[in-house]
């Protein structure tokens, strides 16, 4: 198959270098000409393990190819997805759907035989009939038709989630007609690789698919909350959340998986996605009650960690030096849209702090966000002096660290871990002032 991808960013370049693995073949489209350049010379523009190996091995097999002017791919193509960004509209909350407006616009001058246009990108329910309302007035004799198919990749394991995912969902409408049947073959021929790993492939319409990636995100969103409050109420009755997590996790019902209590879920998702189905609730006059106080209950706790910081340091945090170890909103990407960091250490400013930083591969983003913050070479450079150190990101290299040279090299050894990976038994026995999440 002969695939163009609109939007080449976490997900239409994963995506796009899997399909192409899948031995389709693949353009990568996107209109920042920075990010084309880059692929073009070999460099791989984010940081996503096992994704610069896959996309040379790729180009080198001419399967995939990068471009900033898709017209010739995506005339040619039997399927062009849509992967662009799908972010917050100021002001309101929906989600701007102004640069999937505009692939749509474009998609429709072009597409020459039959042509399936895929929704990758996560959009409210009811934006399918919106590209397909835009393609037929723009080229009313174009053979085409719209899917939806969400994607639920995760940042820092996405090729894994997109070889092996638990299910594929596609939302095709009218699927017994002519244009839905063709449309079904073609998203079945895409995605026929996965048969080997038994990944079903869930066929629903187009709306349902829409709406399950936010159902799903939500409820995932509404998971870490949950643990969250549990935290917080553990501290005040002196139980241990960890257990907590374990005891309920282990009931196949509920699922171990999202209980771990932390600062607030960020990234690039979660925080947009719980607002935006909170909208089109409200909009269709079903509001989503448990998903409105998720949002309100994730913000206040983002913004609450930067007290928990001067609350183990003693009251106030002016004057001191705090060091943050990670600043993405998870490890292993260099991602940092919606970090907890992002209110973590301006709050602490704020406050009086002086904040330094390192965190393994989102400093460079970071450093355009957080200009006030002091960016360190290491976990150690950005320990010194420091009156405390707060874990905001559970990369792995954090969990193994030194932490009698940690000692040695700061003013005080006072740790705030945000992520509960220390014992607080052990930083009690090497001599740290410990505060963990909801242990007592
Ligand atoms: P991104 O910002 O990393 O990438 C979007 C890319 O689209 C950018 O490179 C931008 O330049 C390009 N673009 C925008 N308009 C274009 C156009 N008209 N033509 C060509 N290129 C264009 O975003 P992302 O993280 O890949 O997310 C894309 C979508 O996928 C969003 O809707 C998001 O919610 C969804 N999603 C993201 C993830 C994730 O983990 N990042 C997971 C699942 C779903």
């Amino acid at each position: 198959m002969r695939v163009a991808m609109i939007g080449t960013g976490y997900v239409g370049l994963v995506s796009g270098a899997c399909f192409a693995d899948f031995g389709h073949v693949v353009t990568c489209i996107d209109k920042d000409p920075s990010k084309i350049e880059r692929l073009e010379r070999g460099e791989i523009p984010i940081y996503e393990p096992g994704l610069d190996d896959l996309v040379a091995a790729n180009v080198r097999e001419g399967r995939l190819f990068f471009t900033l002017d898709g017209a010739e791919a995506i005339r040619r193509a039997d399927a062009v997805f849509i992967a662009v960004g799908t972010p917050t509209r100021r002001g309101d909350g929906h989600a701007d759907l102004s640069y999937v407006h505009a692939a749509a616009e474009e998609i429709a001058g072009l597409i020459e035989g039959f042509t399936v246009v895929v929704t990758k990108s996560t959009v409210p329910v009811g934006t399918g009939d919106e590209v397909e309302a835009i393609i037929r007035k723009t080229n009313p004799k174009a053979d085409f038709a719209v899917v939806s198919n969400p994607e639920f990749l995760r940042e820092g394991a996405a090729i894994g989630d997109f070889k092996r995912p638990d299910r594929v969902v596609i939302g095709i409408d009218d699927m017994t007609g002519d244009a839905g049947g063709r449309a079904q073959k073609v998203m079945s021929e895409l995605y026929r690789p996965l048969n080997l790993n038994e990944s079903p492939l869930l066929f629903v319409g187009r709306r349902t698919s829409e709406l399950i990636k936010y159902a799903a995100n939500a409820f995932l969103a509404m998971k870490i909350t949950f643990i969250n409050e549990m935290a917080d109420l553990c501290e005040a009755v002196g139980a241990d959340v960890q257990q907590v997590a374990r005891g309920i996790g282990l009931d196949k019902r509920i699922g171990s998986k999202f209980l771990h209590a932390g600062p607030g879920y960020g990234g690039s998702c979660f925080p947009k996605d719980t607002i935006a189905l909170v909208r089109t609730a409200q909009q269709y006059g079903a509001p989503t009650k448990l998903i409105e106080a998720t949002v309100e209950v994730n913000d206040a706790r983002k913004k609450a960690m930067a007290d928990r910081v001067a609350a183990t340091l003693g009251a106030s945090v002016q004057g001191k030096t705090v060091a943050l170890l990670g600043l993405t909103f998870k490890p292993n990407t260099d991602d940092m849209r919606d970090a907890p960091s992002l209110d973590i250490a301006p709050a602490l400013i704020a406050a009086g702090a002086t904040v330094q930083a390192f965190d393994p591969e989102g400093m460079h983003e970071a450093a355009k966000l957080l200009p006030d913050i002091q960016m360190k070479d290491s976990a150690y450079d950005a320990v010194v002096g420091a009156d405390a150190v707060v874990l905001v990101t559970e990369w792995d290299q954090f969990r193994a660290l030194d932490l009698d040279r940690i000692k040695l090299l700061m003013k005080q050894p006072v740790l705030v871990d945000l992520r509960n990976i220390y014992r607080p038994e052990d930083m009690k026995h090497r001599g740290f002032r410990y505060m963990g999440i909801g242990r007592g």
